[in-house]
């Protein structure tokens, strides 16, 4: 689980520290110093609104303060407007406080702070270009230096140089064991846990952060005792401990919410949540919590913890049995990760730019001291004055070239950084979370002005079908083109950008109308693309969507383009669409595919079969465990039917709850593939049933064949079904209606093991059933006719089981439920019996 918000808003607690160092002051003047201190204390003790009330209580004597005094009081103030969940007010206060003329202990506070609060607002180049600016004074300030090396261990966690972060965090540990400030070893101790936390060692980070809470304590720093506990209980959580985590959660919760640091307190709801619902108790207030925190991680806009939101939304709807809640949480949680990587990128591209920002000043400096030792030189060496005198500016000239050399690659690279993070390289136009960051300014200022706005979502028609008829690269190039068409369509009055796949986003300030009119033209800017030789055509559907309406967010306006686009797809394709344009008229085009996945999905499963499964809105899979996994890989939100099976309950029962979960989704108006072992139609009741269903509803359904164990068994015994006739049946039915089987042909008799078991609850084989089987068969066969145990090989590395014995031994044989047993032809029609013995594998 990772969380910055909440980590690195502790920061602001830490720079705050009391006491700030000053010269005694004059009798007046030293009880205004010592309501200044006593600010400074309650800021880190208390709820932080009793800090902005002693400043309040202040005003009246604010042009009796001296200039430090007021920089200390606003930098009080500005960290409370950060923890009160201001967090843009915070930063342009405290970019405002760097301006002036602060002491450097101070001034390395504030960078410390204000870094934590651009990382809290996911604004990496200014969190990194504060944090090296705040690590020039590292030295200067030995007191503010653990601190500092804190916050350079969080920045580097999140650009994922874990080991890096550790090393700094047990740096700032040291440097804080020498000194005596219990405050500074209670930060210390957090910051090394949060880097074994991000590096995956949970039981390491659990300890570290049982050591921060009794330093903590002992510092009486209420927000980071809070955050000891809330760390104990994730990692207990990591770890599977869910009481534990509870435990401590809700620990964590009660003491962020006395201080009133909103952030922690919600950090602390995920842990309480997640280990409600792993221990499958109080799902109803886990619901709330998630809910209330889900909202207020939208506010925030913070994509990692509104994914994690939703994935624990998803995992308890499951644990309801609300399949359909659950995998609309799922797939917004997917989306919301693709967002967040875009953003880690961004970091990490932050990242490097300093990191080659400080590589080009020590190469300045080198330069610079050759410089100086040049003329050094000069003044030594009067001799050869003149030759060193050319040295020394030769010197000069190399290094002026080389500086204006390395700072143009400097400028080349910074913007080719940022253009990468803004861009899609393929189409050249903005990606997603750019045309989202762009949007929102767009969006808020069109509604302030009262000018109209409107979202058009784009995609391009069969795609699929360009890429698979002219390969991949030909697929690039249509995508390329368009980019360029779309481009050169909206020009400056807009914003455009792919939103991934095939799929665009543009942004106009205009009215529907004129958006529409912008689509048209550019359907009509579509010309034929040539590549390789080969000519094709791209046509795309639009939904247009201006806002106003409905609409209260930019996020919702995309939607309802989206929903448009949906109806132009549905509509025929190859046009644009305008929300709200006979909406009512769209019927949902639910229906159902019933598909095999063959005995062995990775051999048998057919292009037709994965393609189904590719293709499909819901997925539902009741396979082998192999099976089940191959196709997690091709849609991991296959839902699994096998959940519904459980020890004693009737297998009849366990049908129809399969039944019911396919309907529902059917119902809903999804596309739905439902996957079988097998053959789909052999030995299966779930899938007749729900296809019955589905027709009897007016809800298309149809079967692909598998390949079924029968189909196996002819292949791995070399027999051949048309020589002589076959019967087959399931040894239960034989048994309860009893049939008379046709000794003159073979006799297939599935689930041998299940024998009699008429309360269908059994999986095991029991000797009376089999014994009672053989009994029956002895009617007609002699007891020594020789009969096969037969199974199919489920894996590529198996062999199929083909034991041969007497018909009289079968009660003592190994049984599986899934063994079927063999019944070779008597001598009859055909003359000898049918079976081929030297082609039985392994007997
Ligand atoms: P529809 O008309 O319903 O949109 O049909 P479609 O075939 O276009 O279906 P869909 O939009 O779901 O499929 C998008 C396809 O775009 C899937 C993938 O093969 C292809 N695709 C996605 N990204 C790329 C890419 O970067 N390059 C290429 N060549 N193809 C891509
Ligand atoms: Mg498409």
């Amino acid at each position: 689980m990772f969380r910055p918000l909440a980590s690195a808003l502790l920061w602001l607690a830490f720079a705050c520290a009391p006491a700030f160092a000053v010269d005694a002051p004059p009798a007046d003047a030293a009880v205004l110093e010592a309501k200044v201190r006593e600010i400074e204390r309650l800021a880190v003790t208390a709820h932080w609104s009793k800090s902005d009330a002693a400043i309040e209580a202040l005003e009246q004597q604010a042009s009796a303060l001296t200039p430090l005094q007021r920089h200390r009081i606003d930098f009080v103030r500005l960290r409370n407007r950060a923890l009160a969940g201001d967090q843009p007010a915070a930063l342009k206060g405290l970019a405002d406080l760097l301006k002036q003329d602060l002491p450097v202990p101070l001034r390395v506070r504030v960078y410390t702070t204000a870094t934590g609060v651009a990382a809290n607002l996911e604004d990496w180049p200014l969190a990194f270009a504060w944090l090296n600016e705040g690590l020039k004074y590292l030295h200067d300030s030995p007191a503010e230096s653990a601190r500092l090396l804190g916050a350079a261990s969080y920045l580097h966690t999140l650009v994922g140089e874990t080991g890096r972060a550790r090393e700094l965090a047990l740096q700032a540990l040291d440097n804080v064991k020498q000194g005596n400030d219990p405050r500074a070893l209670c930060l210390a101790l957090s910051d090394v846990a949060l880097a074994e936390d991000h590096a995956g060692h949970f039981s390491e980070a659990e300890k570290w952060r049982h050591r921060q809470i009794d330093a903590c304590v002992r510092a009486a720093d209420p927000i980071f005792i809070a955050n000891g506990k809330y760390g104990v209980g994730k990692m207990a959580a990591a770890q599977g401990h869910h009481d534990e985590a509870l435990k401590w959660g809700r620990e964590a919760l009660a003491e962020f919410e006395q201080v009133g640091f909103a952030v922690g307190a919600y950090s602390a709801r995920l842990v309480i949540a997640e280990s409600l619902i792993a221990s499958n108790r109080q799902l109803d207030e886990a619901q709330a919590m998630l809910t209330d925190t889900l909202r207020y991680y939208r506010q925030q806009k913070s994509d990692l913890a509104i994914a994690e939101t939703e994935r624990l939304l998803a995992r308890l709807a499951e644990k309801r049995g609300d399949i359909g809640k659950a995998l609309l949480h799922t797939k917004q949680a997917m989306a919301v990760s693709e967002a967040a990587e875009v953003q880690a990128r961004e970091r990490r591209l932050a990242y490097l730019q300093v990191q080659f920002d400080t590589r080009l000043k020590e190469q300045q400096i080198a330069l610079l001291e050759a410089e100086k030792q040049v003329a050094a030189l000069q003044v030594t060496a009067t001799k050869r004055w003149q030759w060193l005198l050319g040295l020394g500016m030769a010197g000069l000239l190399v290094t002026a070239i080389l500086l204006s050399v390395l700072l143009r690659r400097s400028f080349r690279q910074r913007r080719r950084y940022r253009w990468l993070s803004e861009h899609d390289s393929l189409t050249r136009l903005f990606n997603y979370q750019q045309v989202r960051k762009l949007g929102e300014a767009a969006f808020a200022r069109a509604r302030d002005t009262g000018r109209p706005f409107t979202a058009i979502v784009a995609d391009i028609d069969l795609f699929k079908q360009v890429n698979d008829r002219y390969g991949h690269a030909a697929g690039d190039e249509a995508l390329c083109s368009l980019g360029a068409w779309i481009s050169e369509a909206v020009g400056d009055n807009g914003i455009a950008g792919r939103s991934g796949g095939d799929e665009f986003t543009i942004l106009l300030e205009a009215d529907a109308a004129e958006a529409e009119a912008t689509m048209q033209r550019l359907r009509a800017r579509m010309e034929p693309i040539t590549v390789f030789g080969q000519t094709f055509r791209i046509n795309i559907s639009s939904g247009v969507c201006q806002a106003g309406g409905e609409a209260a967010t930019l996020e919702q306006l995309v939607h309802e383009a989206d929903q448009a686009l949906y109806r132009a797809k549905h509509e025929g394709r190859d046009r644009v669409v305008r929300a709200g344009e006979g909406a009512a008229t769209l019927v949902p085009a639910a229906g159902l595919v019933v598909v095999g996945s063959g005995i062995q999905f990775g051999r048998h499963a057919s292009e037709r079969c994965l393609s189904e499964i590719r293709e499909a809105e819901v997925v539902f899979c009741l396979a082998d465990p192999f099976a089940l996994a191959m196709i997690h890989d091709l849609r991991p939100d296959v839902v699994n039917l096998g959940v519904h099976y459980a020890p004693g309950k009737d297998r009849r029962d366990t049908y129809r709850d399969m039944d019911a979960a396919i309907m529902a989704q059917l119902r809903a108006g999804k596309q739905v593939c439902a996957v079988f072992y097998g053959h789909p139609g052999v030995f299966a009741d779930v899938p007749h049933e729900v296809m019955r269903k589905a027709r009897a509803e007016g809800i298309p359904a149809r079967m692909e064949p598998g390949i079924s164990a029968e189909a196996c068994l002819y292949a791995d015994l070399g027999i051949d079904p048309g020589h002589r006739g076959v019967q087959s049946m399931e040894a239960t039915h034989f048994l309860v209606y009893d049939r008379r089987p046709d000794t003159a042909g073979l006799v297939l008799l599935w689930q041998v093991a299940l024998s009699g078991d008429l309360s269908c609850t059994r999986l095991h084989a029991e000797p009376e059933g089999v014994q009672a089987l053989v009994d029956r068969l002895l009617r007609w066969y002699p007891a020594d006719h020789e009969v096969i145990l037969y199974e199919a090989a489920r894996l590529p590395i198996e062999t199929p089981r083909a034991d041969r014995l007497a018909l009289r031994d079968l009660a003592a044989a190994r049984y599986e439920e899934y063994t079927t047993l063999v019944i070779p032809p008597l001598e009859g029609p055909g003359g000898k019996p049918g079976v081929e013995q030297d082609q039985l594998p392994g007997s």
